[in-house]
């Protein structure tokens, strides 16, 4: 029995409050929306957390935690320093594993070329295709662990990583093999996730793009024995169709998968109404979303993960977060962390642009990169410290959980313990000594 006691906590967040349940949601005001995502945050002042074997023992005011020594010994004693302390974060959107770099297009799109147009002439995805391709399996872990070590040490202890620049079946199997590789012993939790992204050029017509459906449909079950927890599809022009969509996801649900959607990002295809009636974990992007495709989401419980990166780089309409909010529709997080479209590791960036860019409150941003990402991976348990939950915290330089939105870029992120076991000591790895 391990015990740590980690006390003089400025400010706690638990978010063991009231759950903020979509349908109630709906019928309020936004003023009292906000009030809402504020009570479900668990708001402590004051507070300790006891760790005992990895696991939250107790998470409150100093006022009620147990005497030390009735806790089981041996007690390791830190102190908060009066600072703040939440779940560590959750990033429920990443396409982590990839080789190569595409910082020549970055240039081209701010000096005026279009994501379409960089596609055209061979850049973008099937440039990042090539890359991962001849890549080595050691070189493409080890830039997978790599991105994972800062995504630690930005705070993040959950995050979901794609396959997708293989495109054919068996290369994207050979990532999914990779990224559970990589992952193991690494103390960010990887939820993997099988992407069928976009047909490769030489399957982009007819027959070849019929049988390209047809064995990434058949490989499924293949991914989930693969150790993948959900399949994703990218449904606009020039990825899926509606009708792919719908068959690839229809298979993924047969073998056990957990399904996600790029849905309504460039164009709208409906793809968001289908997911919902497929009962979804979440879908992605929805810049393009309409009323009915709101609603359906609305209806079904799927978690819109919004990823304002993306919006950012490709100067894309931000998605409208008041309309979900205002439709009860839960709303998670992501970085989209990609070469191209979205390079960065940063959740608490994704909260700065949610909450200048798209009208969220802090409160409302904190839930969206905790409980809401946590569910939307189908990991419900993560984003919290409640009693009896893995000890994931972050300490951060930060008095209130609104300067960890309102600062724009910088890491706060001072210390970090993953199940209980400290990992960052003041910004610096400390398990790896
Ligand atoms: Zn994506």
């Amino acid at each position: 029995m391990a015990t740590l006691v980690l006390r003089d906590i400025g400010e706690l967040l638990t978010l063991c409050g009231p759950p903020v349940v979509g349908e109630d949601q709906a019928k309020l005001r936004r003023a009292e929306q906000v009030q809402k995502a504020e009570l479900a945050l668990g708001l402590v002042h004051d507070a300790v957390v006891i760790i005992v074997d990895g696991i939250i023992h107790f998470a409150g005011p100093s006022s009620d935690a147990p005497p030390i020594h009735l806790l089981p010994q041996p007690v390791t004693v830190q102190s908060g320093r009066g600072l703040l302390v939440t779940p560590g974060l959750c990033d429920p959107h990443t396409h982590l594993l990839w080789a190569g770099e595409r910082s020549h297009e970055f240039d081209l799109r701010n000096l005026g070329a279009s994501y379409q147009q960089i596609a055209k002439q061979g850049g973008g995805i099937a440039s990042t295709v090539r890359a991962t391709t001849i890549a080595s399996d050691e070189a493409l872990s080890a830039g997978l662990r790599t991105r994972l070590d800062t995504a630690l040490q930005l705070g993040t202890t959950a995050v979901e990583v794609k396959t997708g620049y293989g495109l054919w079946p068996l290369s994207e199997l050979r990532l999914l093999r990779l990224g559970c590789e990589a992952m193991a012993g690494h103390p960010c939790a990887v939820s993997p996730t099988f992407l069928c992204h976009v047909p490769p050029p030489e399957a982009r017509e007819g027959e070849a793009r019929e049988r390209l459906v047809s064995e990434l449909a058949s490989v499924m079950p293949i991914a989930r024995a693969g150790l993948a927890e959900s399949v994703d599809v990218y449904c606009d022009v020039g990825a899926f169709t509606l009708a792919e969509t719908e068959r690839l996801l229809t298979a993924g649900k047969a073998a056990g998968l957990g399904l996600r959607c790029h849905a309504e990002q460039f164009t709208y295809t409906g793809a968001a109404k289908l997911a919902a009636r497929l009962g979804a974990l979440s879908v992605e992007h929805l810049e393009q979303l309409d009323d009915e495709g709101r609603k359906a989401l609305a209806r079904s419980g799927t978690i819109a993960n919004l990823l304002p990166g993306a919006a950012l780089s490709l100067r894309l309409p931000w998605p409208d977060a008041a309309a979900l909010l205002a439709d009860g529709v839960r709303i998670a997080l992501g970085t989209d962390c990609n070469p191209g479209s979205s390079y960065t590791q940063s959740q608490p960036l994704m909260m700065s642009l949610a909450c200048t860019q798209m009208g969220l409150s802090c409160a409302e941003a904190w839930l969206a990169v905790t409980v809401h990402a946590a569910q939307s991976i189908g990991h419900p348990h993560r984003g919290r410290l409640g009693r009896g939950a893995r000890a994931d915290l972050v300490l951060w330089e930060a008095d209130h959980y609104r300067q960890i939105c309102q600062q724009l870029g910088g890491n706060p992120a001072r210390s970090l313990w993953v199940a209980g076991a400290q990992v960052i000591a003041d910004g610096v790895r400390a398990d790896l000594g």
